[in-house]
């Protein structure tokens, strides 16, 4: 018998509830025993009878004063047994059905332990089918383990098998070297195990989740650094040339940049001509001037006679920059091109073809880029745009495109700072904190459906004057099982009412050709209102539009409300953002609270970690991370940054885990990461 038996080996787990099992995650007796309770019931505590509320779990310590039993004959020959209980306060019926045997183990006028919820109906208290301590098999237990459930499984189920797998640990071997077991002062693996389960008492249990959670992120880090150091065995990056200076390209700006860009654009260049392979994350706030710090490296990287590449999330986003930067580079001789999965088959031939001949010397685009058949003819720096929105395996496909390439992933998400330990725990980091001169903040409103008519009038004078409106809604059509209002709906209704203004609507079902003529237009100043579903979300920029309304704003998250509101507030104008948030829940309400008290995305990123926590932080499965069980990056950031200094010390002596000691380790991030595809440590 070993852990990795299958659990069809427990005694008692047959097809039925092994496939019930495996939607909890749990195929083997090893994924059991990790398959961790999601809380714990205390029965250290017994409470007085005459003490306890309506609906509570509680535990009660009482005298059988009385037996009675009856037969039900209409219900199929239901047999109810009733106890009365009683202890120095007051008493309490215990009723169980169909229990014949408890009548043999229950004896009157001796005292048990009962541990079940409480129902009071009239002041008469009684309690369905307790767990009793005299006969359960959890003996001398005060602290048991409670699991998330599916069909199929009880908890008394878990339970049982959890104890029967404990009791065979044997072969779980500890796999952390015995130095890093004794500088951080761990418990060892069974114990961990064990008392996660079936903790002895407290203390126990806290010594034991400390080393799961250890154990999480140590595991977690050193897996996504054993990936990427792989991928950089052959680690001689491109010298690019030091006499192309990026100030030829930034001193013809309109504008000056600010310490910030400038900085980080030092860091760049640097980078760039140092034999090193870059691998740089340019962090800055919406509207902080990160496609002018690409455009400095994309125009250094050609003129050193490389190609570069950039790619963007959505395909607004990307065209967005293809215009732009086609404009920018016109001057420069640098030719530009675009791809993406919605070009036609015979324009993308030749721009393929361009490509891979070297007549392109910047291609800019969707995911469509890291398709196998495109390939370049010295591919040198790669750009990423928006990077969280793209996982580990999609950075490292499109740098394979080119030797060695450099590359800058920029993010207008402002990730916590424990996150952009583990997703990027190899990048280097720039940080652009400081906004271009003259932008002011951006005012944020809450109001609900009645303000809306204020608000319109507030739309009304902003348009009078020039300036232009977005307006964002969760979904496209009206639906009947969510409570939302549908972009579609919300066009019709301001189409009603600002009869005189031009209002359009933009939504991802379109055709790209009609949502292309749609932000032209828009972006030209013909539109005055634009209404729309999140498409809108990233990059856009046009800094005539000074208001953004986001309607049932309690359906977004705060990062995505940030990014949402980052769309005005890019030009000089006084800009607005106006949530109408729809709900009373205490969420809600918090996070409206968030966005009309700060416009730092930093800010706003730790709050949205903690709110929501990393699961459904920018979609933390997308980047192959394996889900965390136990460990909080929003609460145990010491933690994590212990294991950082263990994961660095580690991998400093044995940068790839060959050596003999370190088989184990190695073996266990194989299990841990198994779900993601490529891996190859
Ligand atoms: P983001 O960081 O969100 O990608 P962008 O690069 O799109 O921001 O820049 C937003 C706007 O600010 C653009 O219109 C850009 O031309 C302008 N901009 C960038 N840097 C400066 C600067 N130093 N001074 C004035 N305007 C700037
Ligand atoms: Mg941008």
């Amino acid at each position: 018998m070993g852990i990795n038996d299958e659990i069809k080996t427990i005694k008692g787990i047959g097809t039925k509830k092994a496939i019930a099992l495996e939607k909890l995650g749990i195929k083997t007796k090893e994924d059991l025993i990790n398959y961790y309770p999601r809380d714990y019931e205390d029965r250290s505590n017994i409470k007085n009878i005459n003490n306890i509320n309506n609906g509570e779990t509680a535990l009660l310590k009482g005298k059988v004063t009385s037996i009675s039993k009856t037969n039900n004959r209409n219900k199929r020959k239901k047999q109810i047994l009733k106890l009365l209980i009683e202890d120095n306060t007051g008493s309490i019926e215990i009723v169980f059905f169909n229990a014949n045997y408890l009548e043999k183990v229950l004896l009157k006028n001796y005292e048990y332990e009962f541990f079940g919820k409480v129902n009071i109906l009239n002041g008469k208290k009684s309690m369905l089918h307790p767990d009793i301590s005299k006969i359960k098999e959890e003996e001398n237990l005060n602290i048991l383990p409670v699991y998330a459930l599916t069909k199929g499984i009880t908890q008394k189920d878990l339970r049982k098998w959890q104890k029967i797998v404990i009791s065979e640990l044997n072969d779980l071997e500890e796999y952390l070297p015995y130095s890093i077991i004794e500088r951080n002062r761990l418990c060892d693996i069974k114990y961990a195990i064990k008392n996660i389960h079936f903790p002895e008492n407290k203390q126990k249990l806290k010594e034991s989740k400390y080393r799961l959670i250890f154990d999480e992120l140590f595991l977690l880090q050193l897996g996504l650094l054993s990936i990427r150091n792989k991928n950089k065995i052959d680690g001689k990056g491109i010298c690019f040339s030091k006499k192309v200076e990026m100030q030829s390209f930034t001193n013809n700006l309109s504008y000056n940049l600010t310490k910030a860009q400038t900085r980080v654009i030092e860091e760049i260049n640097k980078d760039m001509e140092s034999q090193k392979i870059m691998n740089r994350l340019v962090q800055g706030d919406v509207g902080s001037g990160k496609t002018v710090i690409a455009e400095a490296a994309i125009y250094k990287a050609v003129k050193s006679g490389y190609q570069a590449v950039m790619m963007a999330p959505t395909e607004i986003l990307a065209r967005q920059h293809y215009e732009n930067l086609q404009k920018d580079f016109d001057e420069y001789n640098i030719s530009v091109g675009f791809l993406a999965s919605s070009i036609k088959i015979k324009e993308k031939k030749e721009i393929l073809n361009d490509l891979e001949m070297g007549k392109i010397d910047l291609l800019i685009g969707t995911h469509a880029i890291i398709q196998p058949y495109v390939k370049f003819f010295n591919l040198g720096l790669v750009i990423t745009d928006e990077q969280h929105r793209f996982g580990v395996n999609q950075r490292n496909l499109l740098s394979d495109k080119g030797k060695n390439p450099d590359i800058i992933v920029m993010t207008a998400t402002p990730i916590p700072r424990t996150l952009a330990i583990i997703l990027y725990g190899d990048l280097d980091i720039s940080l652009i904190d400081e906004m271009p001169p003259g932008r002011k903040e951006i005012i944020t409103k809450e109001i609900n459906s009645k303000g809306r008519k204020a608000a319109y009038g507030f739309l009304n004078t902003e348009i009078k004057k020039g300036r232009q409106v977005y307006v964002v809604a969760p979904l496209i059509d009206e639906s009947d099982s969510i409570n939302a209002r549908s972009a579609v709906s919300i066009y019709e209704d301001l189409k009603n009412i600002f009869k005189e203004y031009k209002i359009n609507l933009l939504h991802g079902a379109m055709k790209q050709s009609e949502k292309d003529t749609v932000m032209e237009q828009f972006n030209a100043g013909e539109i005055n209102i634009l209404v729309s579903t999140v498409v809108i979300e990233v990059g856009i920029n046009v800094p005539n539009a000074t208001i953004m309304v986001i309607e049932n704003s309690e359906r977004f998250g705060l990062s995505q409300l940030h990014q949402l509101r980052g769309r005005v507030g890019r030009g000089s104008y006084q800009s607005y953002c106006i949530l109408v948030n729809q709900s009373n829940s205490d969420i809600a309400k918090k996070r409206a609270q968030i966005m009309t008290s700060t416009n730092d995305g930093f800010i706003i990123a730790e709050k949205d970690l903690e709110l929501r926590g990393p699961g459904e932080f920018f979609g933390i499965k997308q980047h192959g991370v394996p889900e965390l069980k136990i460990a909080d990056l929003a609460k145990h950031i010491k933690i994590l940054n212990t294991t950082k200094k263990e994961v660095n010390l580690l991998l400093e002596k044995d940068k790839f885990l060959i050596d003999e000691n370190n088989k184990k380790i190695k073996e266990k991030i194989i299990m841990t990461f198994k779900n993601i595809d490529n891996i190859n440590i």
